[in-house]
């Protein structure tokens, strides 16, 4: 049977982009969101036997009932990527509180909730997962303090997973991308901040996927934090 990878945050942006090089790569995918339509379209995309499930990891139960539905239909998940976030960019001085919730829910708690609803089966069998941080969380920047916080707060996390599963041959790293051109970044005026980008531009989804997939996939590393941002963080 084929191995299955589970994409939260699978239909759009750097989540597709890793489920269609883990398709090609002949691995069976899960793909998560909130919008079902839109995972379905991505699944449907991938061709072969692909599922879509609709989830919003800031709900646990939504969390509980797609994992036993996956184990259901597809049988148990091997790889996990959590690239399901948000972004409620802001001051904090005028930060809304259910922003930073929202934010903390969905970046921060819903990739723990994924990752405990997961390691119940992969330390069974072992398994592979990824959490999309971002370089905001190792840098930071002016209004996005509360993304900042959710997304270094998967670092951390994830590290101390790594150390907690790496026995039972579970695997947990992190991706940080810098800019990425996605629906997330469409707003944002490349021209103006690439000057500060020492490769010149912003990066592809498929790009950071790429790194996604080297992580999911190498035997020997776990507890990393693996940085694609074009050198960004060298001028931060
Ligand atoms: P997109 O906005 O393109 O895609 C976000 C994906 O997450 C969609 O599939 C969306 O589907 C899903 N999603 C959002 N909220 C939820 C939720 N509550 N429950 C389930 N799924 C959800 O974003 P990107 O691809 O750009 O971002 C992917 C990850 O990479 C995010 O964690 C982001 O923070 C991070 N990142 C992105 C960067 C960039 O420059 N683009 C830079 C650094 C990090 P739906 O709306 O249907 O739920």
């Amino acid at each position: 049977m084929d191995k299955v990878c589970a994409v939260f945050g699978g239909s759009r942006g750097i989540g597709r982009a890793v489920a269609q090089l883990m398709a090609q790569k002949g691995y069976r995918l899960a793909i998560v969101s909130r919008n079902l339509e839109m995972a379905r379209a991505a699944a449907g995309e991938l061709g072969g036997d692909h599922l879509a499930f609709s989830c919003d990891v800031s709900k646990e139960q939504d969390i509980q009932n797609t994992f036993e539905e996956m184990e259901k239909r597809l049988g148990p998940v091997h790889f996990l990527v959590n690239a399901a976030g948000i972004n409620r960019d802001s001051l904090l001085i005028r930060a809304k509180t259910e922003d930073m919730v929202s934010q903390l829910h969905t970046n921060l708690l819903g990739s723990m909730l994924t990752c405990k609803a997961a390691m119940k089966m992969m330390i069974q069998q072992g398994g592979s997962i990824v959490n999309v941080g971002s370089i905001i969380g190792l840098k930071g920047n002016v209004g996005q303090s509360v993304y900042s916080a959710s997304k270094g707060g998967l670092v951390g996390f994830s590290r101390a997973l790594a150390k907690e599963v790496a026995r039972k041959k579970v695997r947990v790293n992190v991706v940080a991308p810098g800019f990425v051109r996605t629906d997330m970044t469409k707003h944002l005026k490349e021209e103006h901040l690439k000057k500060n980008i020492p490769l010149g531009r912003f990066g592809e989804a498929v790009e950071v996927a790429h790194a996604v997939v080297f992580l999911l996939e190498s035997p020997y590393v776990t507890g990393h934090v693996l940085v694609v941002d074009g050198g960004l963080q060298l001028t931060m």
